[in-house]
């Protein structure tokens, strides 16, 4: 297994590399890059490496927010080399109710809202903490067996976000998902304008004005999300390189 070195420059094309794959994206659609924010997914890195990143969309001018997915993995960000930093704190992993109150202390947004009763865990855990939690419902748009959330439709998905909406210490913003696991472009955009239609659907039924989320798009298909609407990409390997296994 080989480390990455955490501050070089082979890290540092490697996150301009990135940039510039949203940028084009955002331009052929006419939006543009910075807009985007840039959620690094965090699990398996190091303090160090993940520091250096942030330093370095720092410098790129663009908005940064770090996404952890395993519970396990949240106390890292308490390093001094993260702690205080100003970086937002996201949850994008699959959730479990004896986690709710860790990571509704730890996340600002969580994206991986995917079960009823996890909404209600986390409802339960932000009141007690005094807390108020934005979180984004999350949408299985591939039908892959393999991945959370629930099924794409508007029946399904309007009555979780007005459930959302009334609990007090929720903000539901948007949605997320996990685009299809293919190489078929095709399939992918499918996947992933699918879950913009929805967003829009969302907002048009429930008149909600501040729903307008889409986080989608990892290292693999980030140039089709931003083209279809993603307002945040989860980036991981495509900036820190190859996970350790
Ligand atoms: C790991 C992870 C990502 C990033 O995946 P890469 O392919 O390494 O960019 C995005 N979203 C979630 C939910 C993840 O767990």
């Amino acid at each position: 297994m080989t480390v990455p070195s955490p501050v070089g420059p082979q890290l540092t094309s490697r996150i301009d590399e990135v940039l510039s794959r949203i940028d084009s994206a955002a331009t052929r659609v006419g939006r543009d890059g910075a807009d985007i924010t840039v959620l690094l997914a965090t699990k398996t890195r190091t303090p160090q490496q993940i520091a250096a990143v942030i330093e370095v969309l720092r410098e790129r001018g663009r908005t940064a927010a770090v996404g952890e997915n395993r519970a396990q993995e949240m106390a890292k960000h308490e390093d001094p080399l993260l702690a205080g930093n100003g970086v937002p704190r996201h949850f994008i992993g699959r959730l479990q109710t004896n986690k709710a109150r860790d990571v509704v202390a730890f996340a600002e947004m969580i994206h991986s809202v995917d079960r009823d009763d996890i909404a209600e865990a986390l409802q339960r855990r932000a009141e007690q903490a005094g807390l108020t939690r934005e979180v984004l419902v999350q949408v299985n748009t591939s039908g892959e067996e393999s991945k959370g959330g629930y099924a794409p439709s508007l029946d399904t998905v309007l009555p979780v976000v007005e459930r959302l909406r009334d609990s007090a210490n929720l903000r539901p913003t948007g949605l997320m998902t996990i685009g299809a696991n293919t190489s078929d472009d095709a399939a992918v955009r499918a996947s992933l304008s699918s879950l913009r239609e929805l967003r829009d659907g969302v907002c048009e039924r429930l008149g909600l004005d501040d729903f307008a989320q889409l986080s989608m798009g990892m290292s693999g298909d980030l140039e089709i999300a931003v083209e279809e609407g993603a307002t945040i990409v989860r980036v991981g390997s495509a900036i820190f390189g190859p996970r350790p296994t």
